[in-house]
Order: structure tokens, then C-alpha cells, then sequence
């Protein structure tokens, strides 16, 4: 099995770019965000707890996410690998990846880095919003605090990533989506 991450700062088009990838290499596209919103909308208790730290823009308890990972991991068959998105975001998280992957006899295959820059994570969140709804992606206060979250938590893992040698980054601006797309495909080709 391979396994891919794609990584950025929210906005960055992790989300919009996800399919096309996971169609063309056979990959299962897992979205943390995604399990945790479904899991909201069937108001399980992991909903529950998840809800006020997502609409306020804090992450969510490293194990829950972790949890969710492994038993994906465990659960899904037929597929060549997994192509996470939005996981991990915090140093723990990517150690806990490693662990969960080495119990299995399997490491990171590749990072794929969606970079954008601050300016237009407000402009396309904002887009979003009113055609998604996301209660986080409804307030510029809520919006800058995952920004912050971000640079504070989750930009550090590129230091992780290269230094294991499986770093790579694509611009997801400037264009129009299927220009967008056309670059991380291409970016993706090299790697996998
Ligand atoms: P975005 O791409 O806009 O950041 P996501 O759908 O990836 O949106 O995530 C939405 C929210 O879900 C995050 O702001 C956070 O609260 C929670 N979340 C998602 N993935 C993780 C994770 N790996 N660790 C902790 N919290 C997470």
C-alpha cells in the first residue's frame, strides 16, 4: 500500500484537488475534516466534543484524529494506498502516523505541499462559505485563528517531511482550478 499526504494551509485546495488524484492512482481520499463533520451530522459523541473546538477554529485532540486514521487504515480494502488530506497537522500526529505505519510495515510514500499564500486563504474561505456553509469558515475571526493554527502547529511538519526526504511542494495559485489541478497532477506524476 502507498501512502500520500496532501498538505497546506486550509484553502489551499487540498479538498478541490483530492479526487482527481485518488481516481487516477486508486487511492482511498481520507479527509479527517470530512470524518469529523460526519461524524457531527450524525451527532455521535466524538460529534459532540468535536463541534465547539472546529467552530472556533481549534484543533481537535490528536488521539480522536489518530483514531480515525487507524481504523480507516484497518477497514478499507480494494484500493492501492490512501491519500490523506488534512491529516497530520500537528508534530504528534505525524509521529503517531509513522508508529500506526510502521506496525503495519509501511512508511509515508510522498507529501504533496499545496502552498498559497495568507492572503488568499480569507479570499477563497470566504467563496466557500457561501457555497458550503461551514460554520468555520463563516467568521474572518474564526478564519485567522486557523490561519494561526496553522503557522504555529502545522507548518513545522515540513521540517519533518524533508528531513525525511519525501517533501514535495506545488503553488495552488495563480490559474483557475483545472490549471490548479493540471500542476498537482502533474507534481504527483513525479512522485508516486
Ligand atoms: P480546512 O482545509 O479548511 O482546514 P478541514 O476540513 O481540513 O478544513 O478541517 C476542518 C477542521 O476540522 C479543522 O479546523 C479542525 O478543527 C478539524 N480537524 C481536521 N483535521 C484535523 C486534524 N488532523 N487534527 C485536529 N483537528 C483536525
Amino acid at each position: 500500500m502507498k501512502y500520500y499526504i496532501l498538505f497546506g494551509p486550509p484553502g489551499a485546495g487540498k479538498g478541490t484537488h483530492a479526487g482527481a488524484i485518488a481516481q487516477k492512482y486508486n487511492l482511498k481520499h481520507l479527509s479527517t475534516g470530512e470524518l469529523l463533520r460526519a461524524e457531527i451530522a450524525a451527532g455521535t459523541e466524538l460529534g459532540l466534543k468535536a463541534k465547539d473546538l472546529i467552530s472556533a477554529g481549534s484543533l481537535v485532540p490528536d488521539e480522536v484524529v489518530e483514531g480515525m486514521i487507524e481504523n480507516a487504515f484497518e477497514s478499507i480494502k480494494g484500493v492501492d494506498g490512501f491519500l490523506l488530506d488534512g491529516f497530520p497537522r500537528t508534530l504528534p500526529q505525524a509521529e503517531a502516523l509513522d508508529a500506526i505505519l510502521s506496525k503495519r510495515g509501511e512508511k509515508v510514500n510522498g507529501v504533496i505541499s499545496i502552498m498559497i499564500p495568507d492572503s488568499l486563504v480569507f479570499e477563497r474561505i470566504a467563496g466557500r462559505a457561501k457555497i458550503e456553509g461551514r460554520a468555520d469558515d463563516a467568521s474572518p475571526e474564526v478564519i485567522a485563528h486557523r490561519i494561526q493554527t496553522y503557522h504555529n502547529q502545522t507548518e513545522p511538519l515540513k521540517e519533518y517531511y524533508r528531513a525525511a526526504g519525501n517533501y514535495y511542494e506545488v503553488n495552488g495559485y495563480p490559474g483557475t482550478i483545472e490549471e490548479n489541478r493540471n500542476r498537482v497532477l502533474a507534481l504527483v506524476e513525479t512522485i508516486i
